[in-house]
């Protein structure tokens, strides 16, 4: 579960991690009065949106007065915001944060996930931080320093020096101080709060020597929400991709992804080799779909609905194995799904298990236009065919 920048902030505030004095408004009707609290001008004004990239999308502008401010604020209200980490239409921005200008001296990133290689929570440290993170990882990976915590130990201060003498020249000691309070405070928030991700970009230093957190990214593992309620609560329904809320409605595992061959299975292990098929014939996946193993007909159907919906869809794939439901019954299912919604794609069948030929037979017999393939590589080069 993502949180928007102004949560993150504020669990920074309580745990004394420096961040601007800053508002959140709704409207520009609220600008005035938040100014008035908040140091400046400058001021920054800020998306509040789940998506980053929002510097290069102009979801972050700096502005030199109430008027300016108000009209910032506007024109990110009635206009979706579209970033590089966004779809083309863009996203409606609900809440803007308001925030006092900071005199920066120098941009660093600093953040903290889980290593899946070493299996442990990494502080990852960067000189070049701000809006080339990605680049910086990219072309120059030297530039990006690492430090593993060891579970025994946890969070020490060697590690934190390691990476503050890393800056060259060497911080003032009150600069390097400040850093290693934040690595110190950041390692506890993440392991306190379940976090998979951690992020500071940019962390600053200020021209007058304060280290301060301009920009705050936290995901909470969803896996540990049952015991982070307080956190749980912060959930912003708004944010979430309203096909991936549609299918968490209906029960269903569905991720969007960037591709246009829509996927449908059963069993979340065939959906991942499934999609592996996929690229390998040289196409590519728009959403990982897992209707479970025992998917019933409105299972199918609902996955149908949603699938649909997404209009990037140019055909769609459905792999069965029909294990503890018949493949026979599943077909009638697909045939009864596929005739509640209007499907105006190519439709690629591939069945297997139980009753396979009864299933094939049923599929092949109706008057709605199937692909049946034979077997999985079959289905994919015939789905891959469709879009080239
Ligand atoms: P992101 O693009 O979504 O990651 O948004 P950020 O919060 O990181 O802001 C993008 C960029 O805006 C930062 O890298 C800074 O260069 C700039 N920025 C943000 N806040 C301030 C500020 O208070 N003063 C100045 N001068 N620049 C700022
Ligand atoms: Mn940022």
């Amino acid at each position: 579960m993502k949180l928007h920048e102004y949560q993150s902030k504020e669990l920074f505030r309580q745990m004394d991690i420096p961040v601007p004095s800053g508002r959140l408004v709704r409207s520009s009707d609220e600008v005035e009065e938040a100014l008035d609290t908040i140091t400046g001008p400058p001021w920054v004004v800020k998306a509040q949106v789940h998506a980053g990239g929002r510097g290069k999308g102009g979801g972050v502008k700096i502005v030199h007065s109430l008027d300016e401010a108000v009209s910032a604020v506007d024109i990110l209200r009635k206009t979706p915001l579209v970033t590089p980490q966004t779809t083309q239409e863009g996203v409606v921005v609900h809440q803007v944060l308001l925030e006092e200008g900071m005199d920066i001296e120098k941009e660093l990133y600093l953040g903290m996930t889980v290593d899946r290689s070493t299996a442990t929570p990494t502080m990852i440290f960067s000189h070049a931080g701000g809006m080339e993170i990605e680049e910086v990882a990219a072309s120059t990976p030297e530039l990006i320093l690492k430090e593993h915590i060891n579970p025994g130990t946890g969070w020490m201060g060697y590690q934190a020096r390691n990476l503050a003498f890393s800056l060259d020249p060497v911080p003032q000691p009150g600069v390097i101080r400040g850093l290693t309070n934040v690595m110190l405070k950041i390692s506890n928030l993440f392991l306190d709060l379940d976090c998979s991700l951690v992020e500071i970009n940019p962390l600053v230093i200020t021209r007058d020597g304060k280290v301060v957190a301009l920009d705050a990214k936290i995901t909470i593992d969803d896996n540990a929400l049952f015991r982070q309620k307080d956190l749980a609560a912060l959930d912003d329904p708004n944010e979430k991709d309203p096909l991936e809320r549609m299918a968490g409605e209906y029960n269903l595992n569905y991720i969007r992804l960037d591709g246009n061959i829509g996927a449908m299975v059963n069993g979340a292990g065939l959906a991942m080799a499934t999609m592996d098929v996929i690229k390998l014939a040289g196409a590519e996946p728009a959403n990982f779909l897992d209707v479970g193993g025992g998917a019933t007909e409105e299972m199918i159907t609902k996955g149908f609905e949603i699938i649909l919906k997404d209009s990037r869809v140019k055909a769609i794939l459905i792999n069965i194995f029909g294990g503890i439901l018949r493949c026979d019954v599943l077909a009638r299912g697909v045939i009864e799904a596929a005739r509640k919604n209007e499907i105006t794609v190519p439709l690629i069948v591939r069945l297997e298990g139980t009753n396979v030929e009864q299933g094939r037979e049923i599929l092949n017999g109706s008057d709605l236009e199937f692909l049946v393939a034979k077997d999985l590589a079959e289905a994919a080069q015939l789905v891959a065919k469709q879009v080239e």
